[in-house]
């Protein structure tokens, strides 16, 4: 999925254009709603900073609309209510306040393209495979192991779709629960352990969680068949 970020504040910017690349998202990233609104490559979706360098975000938004129907999600500093209104009047999808997380605002645009995108379209791009016994369909967050759905809590959703993005990388234990639970976490660790250990179980024979003592995990995807 592509998206445009508009948005001229380079920490929030950079921070944000790193997650959604995280979770699989494809960034192109602007600074002026001039350039949003010359942007030509084609996008899925728009994530708009209300407060821009040379025009105020609200025009960009209803200049956007009056193009077409791409799904537009304004982020603001702004906490008036006036502009939430006036945004969601202009044709924008939805709103996010800063601060925020990147796990909200992928979750808002999740949101926004299921009622976006016609449900023939979304089943169409299928899910995920992993190997030949796993798949993950994302857009629908569910799990098939051997063509039957397994029943994840959603944390554990959440830590397999993560580990999945990049099977064979070691990933921190900082990064997992950054990625996963929340974007600043300082406490204990433990409830990591327990969603991977449940995550072993549940899909024992397609993939491998390895820790790695002191660093994190490794998820490896298990190589041919149940019988093998
Ligand atoms: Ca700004």
């Amino acid at each position: 999925m592509r998206v445009l970020l508009v948005e001229d504040d380079e920490p929030v910017a950079e921070s944000l254009r790193r997650g959604l690349l995280r979770y699989g998202f494809e960034v192109a990233w602007v600074t002026t709603g001039g350039a949003a609104l010359r942007h030509e490559e084609p996008y899925d979706v728009v994530l708009l900073d209300l407060g821009l360098p040379d025009t105020d975000g609200l025009d960009v938004c209803k200049a956007l609309r009056e193009r077409g129907n791409v799904p537009i999600i304004v982020i603001s500093a702004r906490s008036d209510e006036t502009d939430r209104v006036v945004g969601l009047e202009l044709g924008a999808d939805d709103y996010v306040s800063k601060p925020f997380g990147v796990r909200e605002v992928i979750a808002r645009i999740r949101a926004v393209m299921r009622r976006a995108q016609p449900r023939a379209e979304v089943a169409a791009a299928g899910p995920d495979r992993y190997g030949t016994r796993l798949t993950i369909d994302r857009k629908a967050a569910r799990v098939r192991l051997d063509g039957e759905e397994v029943a994840l809590a959603p944390k554990e959703y959440d830590l397999l779709a993560f580990l999945t993005e990049e099977p064979g990388a070691l990933m921190s234990r900082e990064q997992i629960m950054e990625a996963v639970w929340d974007a600043n976490w300082f406490g204990p660790t433990k409830t990591l352990d327990v969603h991977v250990a449940a995550l072993r179980r549940k899909l024992a024979g397609a993939i491998t969680i390895e820790a790695v003592r002191g660093v994190g995990f490794r998820l490896e995807i298990v190589k041919g068949d149940a019988a093998s």
